[in-house]
């Protein structure tokens, strides 16, 4: 006979084959979540097949960063931050505390100073958060800068040391980037594995969109809602800081919340810096750094961080890219 059995279960299992090669494309479902946290919008995007995933997956990232919150922020008094500012010489703090300060303290004995987790008065003192802002005496700046700088912190273990008992802290140019790393592996943890999390200009990008690399435009510091540049990426931190998102005019004169810890002032070298790392953490401390110290300082920096690259604007808008960014940037 032709038609012996195992060209028919031959036949079948070429048929199943054939129809599972044919098979349209698994549906993606895309999870869009924001909250309104840290000051800034949070932005939470998920994709995969499975919905609850996405879902349960979003709502521990956003707990997730609820607690780190109320470590970090200055805005609890019971925070690891507050209690800090409040003792007189030092405290024992929570393990991510402490993990946000060790970082933060390298990259401010790596960029002598220009990142400072001891600006705490004279952030208070520039008010950006209050009603009308306004620039500060110069006699009262002198006097929130007295005794800040990259060894007036110090970390043994979980116990961080004050070295003057005024000493304010704030981690700021920081805790957002860490609070992202942490939503980024809460949804990891959850069997999400291609997302991305934006908290205000601190991103990461986790896997792919569609098969292939994130694309992102830059924000052009001057010209809103134009792009500056277009870059890809997968499984990156994406840093934007820049002197255009929160900042006051006084006499036509532009403050931003970017100091300058040499000066109390706001820091006048650049435009925007965007640096693209592995951590969300080191990026943002890097981005405020980079600020602070300019293009060409700047840039020398980012050469100790061999997997960071960075483009940097300055003031005057010329752009300063790190060797490795054209790996990133999409040519029009
Ligand atoms: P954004 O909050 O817009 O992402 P940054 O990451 O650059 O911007 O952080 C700015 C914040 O960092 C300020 O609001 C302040 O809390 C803190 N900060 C300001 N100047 C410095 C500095 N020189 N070093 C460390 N932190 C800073
Ligand atoms: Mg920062």
């Amino acid at each position: 006979m032709f038609w012996n059995r195992p060209l028919i279960i031959g036949s079948i299992v070429l048929l199943l084959f054939l129809t599972w090669l044919l098979r349209g494309p698994v549906e993606q479902k895309q999870l869009h979540r924001s909250q309104l946290m840290m000051g800034t919008i949070i932005e939470i995007v998920a994709l995969g097949e499975d919905n609850e995933i996405l879902e349960a997956g979003a709502n521990a990232a956003f707990a997730e960063m609820a607690r780190l919150d109320k470590l970090l922020s200055r805005h609890y008094a019971d925070s690891d931050v507050s209690i800090l500012s409040q003792s007189t010489s030092g405290t024992r703090v929570a393990l991510e505390t402490a993990e946000v300060i060790a970082l933060g303290l390298d990259v401010a004995k790596q960029s002598a100073g220009a990142f400072d987790m001891t600006l705490g008065r004279l952030k208070a003192l520039w008010g950006f958060t209050e009603e009308n802002p306004s620039v500060p005496d110069q006699a009262v700046i002198a006097a929130a800068l007295e005794g800040i700088g990259p060894r007036a912190l110090s970390l043994d273990g979980l116990q961080v040391k004050k070295q003057s008992p005024p000493l304010m802290v704030d981690l700021g140019g920081i805790a957002k980037g860490y609070a992202v790393d942490r939503a980024i592996a809460i949804l990891k943890e959850h069997g999400v594995t291609s997302g991305a999390v934006n908290a205000g200009g601190d991103m990461y990008l986790l896997g792919q969109k569609s098969q292939s690399p994130w694309r992102i435009g830059i924000q052009h510091p001057r010209k809103q809602g134009d792009v500056l540049a277009t870059i890809e990426a997968q499984d990156k931190a994406v840093v934007t800081s820049g002197d255009y998102e929160r900042f006051f005019e006084q006499d036509g004169q532009r403050y931003h919340h970017i100091f300058d810890p040499e000066t109390g002032m706001p820091a006048s070298g650049c435009q925007s810096v965007t640096v693209i790392s592995d951590s969300v953490a080191l990026g943002d401390a890097l981005a405020t750094a980079l600020f602070v110290l300019g293009p060409q300082a700047g840039l020398e920096l980012l050469a100790k961080y061999p997997r960071a690259e960075g483009l940097i604007v300055a003031a005057d808008g010329t752009q300063h890219p790190s060797p490795g960014w054209v790996n990133y940037l999409v040519t029009p």
